[in-house]
């Protein structure tokens, strides 16, 4: 794709293969350049834009949700779902296989309600049996959580066959789709859920600022009373939106110009499915690229999504993680630490104001900096392939 408008950093800053703040198109940069008053028309008509035009990206069954924008980062918002939707006696199953599902629990805790962890460790999927057998086995549980790509490896979590487990229990699904919206479809037509939550700096390629909750209506209804935040309180944001027109508290007034720049950006380029599929062709570039050069990944194919992908770090007693990362720097890449317990490891993100193009660069860079460094073989260590062995086991997402 030799797509003009891909040329984002024209400010000659480096690209951010980074899961959010990611590298922005120079338009949406640009349209920050003017300033609004929160209270004032113009800006009510753009709040009233932002939450349409998200609505619209699901699809069918878009008119029984409302969205419900929040100031804040992603976790603010994943705070106000979990405190707005879980009533005070209501309880939780949280599917864990990375940090976020972990983090989803901490904040249960602070929130004080009460909840079951399924910690299925690093990247192991949450599988449907499971969860059907957890929810038979505890009546008590009436919500389950789920985080659709679970961003600490990259892994896309199997969240219809999660949803079907969920609904034929009789309960109710929350999601964490924040570094997947408007680049995978989650439409409600396909996949039951409750509430899904993303934010403005992840695939719809906005800058950070906050984040929006897309929810049924009758569950933003319910949740009346539910939240012990007053800043976090989905349903008063809400109502008050839907009365007045306006944000209870003060708008990232530039962060939501930005934001609805991305979202015509993101219309232009063919929606979620064109999102995807130019993330898609940004991973497979990479990964043949870097499986090339003797890079190995964590995952195997059927699992690796589109968003960011995990590789193991080199064996090469060369290799040290900090120099390779300056390197790279050099070059225009910004590359992220990996999460992994057990063997060291690193990611690269796809998604962003990036093509192809961009991804081979980004391999060429990787070759130049291990041969700067004397790295002379980039293959893992072989606890990073045991490591592995352990997913190959697991049947194929369905
Ligand atoms: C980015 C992200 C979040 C939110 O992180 P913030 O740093 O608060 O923006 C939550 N869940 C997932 C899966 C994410 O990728």
């Amino acid at each position: 794709m030799s797509d003009n408008r891909l040329k984002a950093p024209q400010l000659g800053e480096p690209y951010l293969l980074t899961p959010g703040p990611l590298t922005t198109s120079f338009t949406v940069k640009e349209a920050m350049l003017r300033d609004w008053g929160s209270w004032d028309d113009d800006f009510r008509a753009m709040t009233r834009d932002l939450r349409e035009r998200l609505l619209a990206l699901l699809g069918e069954g878009k008119d029984a949700f409302d969205c419900v924008p929040l100031q804040g980062s992603g976790t603010f918002v994943v705070e106000a779902m979990l405190g707005s939707f879980i009533p005070k006696d209501g309880k939780a199953l949280v599917l864990a296989n990375g940090a976020y599902g972990k983090r989803a629990a901490q904040t249960l805790d602070y929130l004080g309600r009460d909840y079951t962890l399924l910690d299925k460790g690093d990247y192991l999927p949450p599988r449907g049996p499971e969860v059907t057998q957890i929810l038979s086995e505890d009546p008590a549980i009436t919500h389950v959580i789920a985080i659709h790509c679970e961003t600490s490896s990259g892994i896309l979590n199997p969240i219809k066959e999660i949803s079907e487990a969920t609904y034929a229990a009789g309960r109710k699904l929350l999601v964490d789709s924040m570094s997947a919206f408007g680049a995978i479809e989650l439409k409600p037509e396909d996949i039951r859920y409750e509430a899904v939550v993303s934010s403005a700096n992840k695939c719809i390629e906005g800058v950070p600022g906050f984040g929006f909750v897309l929810a049924r209506k009758d569950e933003l209804e319910a949740a009346k009373g539910n939240s012990n935040s007053l800043s976090l309180d989905l349903h008063a944001q809400w109502a008050h939106m839907n009365k007045t027109g306006q944000w209870r508290f003060t708008p990232p007034t530039h962060v939501v110009a930005a934001f609805i720049q991305a979202l015509k950006e993101h219309r232009a380029e063919g929606g979620v499915r064109a999102r995807g599929a130019r993330y898609a062709n940004n991973r497979d570039v990479l990964v043949a690229g870097m499986r090339e050069l003797g890079f190995e990944t964590l995952l195997d194919n059927q699992w690796l999504s589109p968003i960011i992908v995990t590789f193991f770090c080199p064996e090469h007693e060369n290799f040290d993680f900090t120099q390779f990362y300056d390197l790279m720097k050099k070059k225009g890449f910004i590359i992220y630490p990996g999460k992994l317990t057990v063997v060291d490891s690193f990611r690269v993100g796809c998604i962003g104001q990036m093509d192809e193009h961009v991804m081979r660069d980004v391999v060429v860079a990787a070759s130049e900096s291990l041969s700067e460094l004397g790295v002379t073989s980039a293959a893992p260590p072989a606890a990073a392939l045991k490591e592995r062995a352990a997913l190959a086991a697991w049947p194929v997402q369905p």
